[in-house]
């Protein structure tokens, strides 16, 4: 009687439990892919234009092993049951998943098929720890990073070493019948607005492997000190790979603890990347101990703050249309590849909430749209965190002013170069606010605000103290 492998948020075959335990039972595995449009946070569209080319990949690697992938559509709650039966399987793998109305799913399924005699086995393969592991002295989860980094770092990863990626997996004499990937219609078509995504990716876990090796033996060493410019491209770019689990956590952990120890990269430099990393695991432990992070505030008298509804100004952030360059850089690098550096995602929310005042989850929401490494924990932590509404976030008072962060961090101005192209004749000196150009600047730049570029939508000054107001009034 087969195995079967049910997999999610772990598209690969390379450090595997769940793979790894199927194929130990010695039983034929088929692997199934659930295209699950029912649940909570089902996924958006840029994440659905990579999820197409990861189950592609995906499905090419397991025929090099004589497998196959199934795919499904519809809610996995009634479909992983009725392929037991259809396949008479006697077990079921997959790694487990932190949100708690999938985890609501996943414990249903799990004793209602251990019920009917199924041998259902769940694993850890897409945390360096689970999130009920790390406890505070007393004994509560970690709200605060740099302690909860402190005893990750002590406590290491759950699991010692990778699962070694399998050379072949057994398999069944029929193989139950599958969607075909191309009906599922992930990609759009018109428009097709992922276009120009293809330049920037390879979703796949071949992809994911490069990625690490790239920048494990070369961008790593100047990650540190320049991982905050976003004209520079200094960091991993893993996010989409690790959101889709292409690649674990345990292997890229385990990669940069190599190249320290055979002294290829310095210990600050793989620490740094690792604390990073080690973010993703803090937003997934908040995420487990708080069901309702991705939409409500952690500090709940941020309920009650005097948000404005402005559907003008949302559009123009969406758009990369607010008249601030590093803004609407931002903006656009997020639409035209579907990822934006970690510091201008900070610059944007800010704007969004602080200066437009407008509710924080309705960047979460665009976010979760538009982003090709969406991920249920990391978006809704930092949007929180940004907010200043959420654990250890930063304070409602820090409220970013987009001019200077955009002269601190893309002092040349050629990410907002990169982006927006109106402003590609700007001189550095004014290119993060044009307004404040001289008329012979502008001219001889060729940008007509108001007509080539947009006025800013409002005065950053005023915007601030309207924020700060509003804090005033809920404050206790
Ligand atoms: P690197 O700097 O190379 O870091 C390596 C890995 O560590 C990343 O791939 C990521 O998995 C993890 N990581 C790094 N920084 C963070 C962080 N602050 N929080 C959580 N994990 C981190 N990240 C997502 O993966 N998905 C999201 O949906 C997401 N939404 C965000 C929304 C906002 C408003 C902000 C401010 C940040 C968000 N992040 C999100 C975190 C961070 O911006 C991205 O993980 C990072 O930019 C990815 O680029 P990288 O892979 O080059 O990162």
């Amino acid at each position: 009687r087969p195995a079967l492998l049910w997999l999610r948020q772990d598209l690969r075959l390379d450090d595997n439990p769940a793979l790894a335990a199927a194929r130990e039972t010695g039983a034929p595995v088929i692997p199934v892919y659930v295209l699950d449009e029912s649940i909570d946070h089902a996924l958006g569209g840029a994440s659905r234009w990579w999820l197409h080319h990861s189950l592609a990949s995906l499905t090419a690697e397991l025929e090099k092993l004589g497998s196959k992938l199934v795919l499904r559509c519809g809610e996995a709650a009634k479909i992983i049951p009725a392929l037991v039966e259809e396949t008479n399987a006697a077990h079921v793998f997959w790694n487990r998943r932190y949100h708690q109305s999938w985890i609501e799913i996943d414990k249903k399924l799990k004793s209602d098929l251990g019920e009917r005699g199924v041998n259902v086995e769940t694993f850890n393969g897409s945390l360096l720890r689970e999130p009920w592991e790390l406890k505070t002295g007393s004994g509560g989860y970690y709200k605060v990073f740099t302690p909860f980094w402190k005893s990750l770092k002590q406590a290491k990863p759950a699991r010692a070493d990778t699962e070694a990626k399998p050379r072949k997996v057994e398999t069944p004499k029929q193989f139950p019948k599958s969607d075909k990937l191309d009906d599922w219609r992930l990609l759009p078509s018109k428009p097709n607005w992922a276009a120009s995504f293809e330049g920037h990716w390879t979703p796949g876990e071949r992809g994911a492997r490069e990625r690490l090796l790239d920048f494990l033996s070369d961008v790593i060493d100047d990650y540190k000190q320049g991982r905050d410019r976003p004209d520079k491209d200094y960091t991993s770019r893993l996010s989409p790979h690790l959101a889709f689990g292409e690649i674990s956590p345990l292997t890229i952990w385990q990669a940069t603890h190599a190249k320290m120890s055979d002294g290829a990269i310095s210990d600050s430099a793989g620490d740094k990347f690792l604390s990073e990393l080690a973010w993703r695991d803090f937003s997934y432990n908040l995420l487990f101990h708080n069901e309702n992070l991705p939409a409500k505030p952690l500090r709940e008298e941020f309920a009650d703050y005097p948000w404005r509804t402005d559907k003008k100004g949302l559009s123009s952030w969406r758009k990369g249309l607010t008249g601030y360059p590093i803004v609407d850089a931002g903006m656009r690098q997020l639409w035209q590849t579907g990822w934006m550096h970690n510091r201008v995602r900070m610059i944007v929310a800010s704007f969004l909430i602080k200066d437009l005042l407008i509710p924080w989850q309705e960047g979460e929401e665009w976010f979760w749209d538009t982003l090709v490494d969406a991920d249920l924990a990391s978006n809704s932590a930092s949007w929180q965190w940004v907010a200043g509404c959420g654990a250890d976030a930063a304070p409602y008072f820090r409220i970013f002013n987009p001019v200077s962060q955009g002269e601190k961090f893309d002092p040349d101005g050629n990410y907002v170069r990169e982006f927006v192209p109106a402003l590609q004749n700007m001189p550095a000196k004014y290119i993060h606010a044009p307004w404040k150009a001289p008329q012979e600047v502008l001219d001889k730049a060729g940008v007509k605000l108001g007509k080539s570029y947009p006025e800013p939508v409002l005065d950053h000054a005023a915007a601030r103290q309207r924020a700060l107001d509003g804090y005033k009034t809920i404050k206790k």
